[in-house]
């Protein structure tokens, strides 16, 4: 079902985090007003030590410092959103602007290009971290490809900030992009496209923040690395290396393996249909009869040994 899903498909939606971008951010600055960078950060690592987001990931491995998670209580990840905690008994938030908003709390926008984490400790805001993360070596290939491969439209849906999205769609020459949206946001997305489409979407995450739309698109691939289990469970194709240059192999190979299928019930129908007329009008004997039954049976199987070869696609 999905090989066959799959090889009609003509819209390709692909997160951005963890998918055409390697997931792993660098710090690039620290801006703090009321304590030490190192203890922004510090207050950064524990806050975020519950979740398994790539921004928490990587502020944990910029912290650098073995984790106390005793330290740490009342933890809560709004998707989307970021992280809310107790450190020491004191409240942190960490995230994007919409969640000091939902704090009631105004952030300090940012010069800097990058994804951008802001801080509240105690009720206050306290600074923000900027990250950047790089787009994986081959997703601009990738995009490329699967427009060779007869797709259509290339759609970038993400939940991070309008500058960062806009920069990497333009790197990576995706038809249509939009940002800053929530998970709900995205099953939206993908609805209205699903709505309008004449052909199969597929959609391409790793699970954090969008396995909704990875059940919900006609096929879901995730990223088997660094996916999470929640993607792995939702998806239909799973790609083992997270390569998304592997897409359109998919693509090619479920094409291929159709063809053949087609090719073999065309073939055996077709001879076994012949014998029958020849057989009815007395002119084909016995042999005829046995190569149309296990003959035709092993040119089939001989013809679908073709699928195994797909390094020349
Ligand atoms: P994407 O669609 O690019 O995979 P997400 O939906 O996972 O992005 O996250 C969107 C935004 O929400 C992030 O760019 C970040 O600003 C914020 N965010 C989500 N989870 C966290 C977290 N654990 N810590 C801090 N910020 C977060
Ligand atoms: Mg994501």
């Amino acid at each position: 079902n999905y090989l066959e899903t799959l090889s009609q498909a003509r819209y390709v939606v692909f997160d951005k985090t963890g998918t055409l971008t390697r997931g792993v951010f660098e710090v690039n600055a620290v801006h703090h007003n009321k304590m030490s960078q190192e203890q922004l950060l510090e207050y950064a690592a524990l806050a975020e030590s519950a979740s398994s987001h790539p921004i928490s990931k990587s502020l944990q491995r910029a912290y650098g410092q073995e984790i106390d998670r005793s330290r740490v209580t009342d933890i809560q990840e709004i998707s989307g959103n970021g992280v809310t905690a107790k450190v020491d008994g004191i409240s942190v938030a960490a995230g994007n602007d919409k969640l000091m908003r939902r704090l009631g709390i105004e952030p300090i926008p940012c010069h800097h290009v990058g994804t951008i984490i802001h801080m509240a400790v105690d009720g206050a805001y306290a600074g923000h971290i900027v990250i950047s993360d790089v787009v994986k070596e081959h997703s601009k290939e990738a995009i490329q490809e699967l427009k060779r491969a007869g797709v259509k439209q290339t759609v970038m849906l993400t939940g991070d900030i309008r500058r960062v999205a806009d920069h990497v769609a333009g790197e990576l020459c995706v038809d249509e992009v939009h940002s800053e949206l929530l998970p709900a946001d995205k099953v939206a997305q993908v609805e209205r496209l699903l709505s309008n489409a004449d052909g199969k979407l597929a959609f391409v995450g790793d699970g954090i923040n969008d396995a909704p739309v990875l059940s919900r698109a006609d096929i879901g691939i995730a990223m088997g690395a660094m996916g999470s289990d929640a993607a792995i469970e939702a998806a239909d194709v799973v790609l083992m290396d997270d390569d998304p240059l592997k897409i359109s192999k998919a693509i090619r190979i479920s094409r291929k393996c159709l063809r053949i299928v087609y090719e073999n019930i065309v073939f055996a129908l077709g001879i076994k249909g012949l014998c029958l007329v020849l057989g009815a009008m007395g002119i084909a004997n016995m042999w005829a009869a046995i190569f149309a039954d296990v003959g035709v049976m092993v040119i089939a199987v001989l013809n679908a040994i073709r699928a195994l070869r797909v390094d020349n696609l």
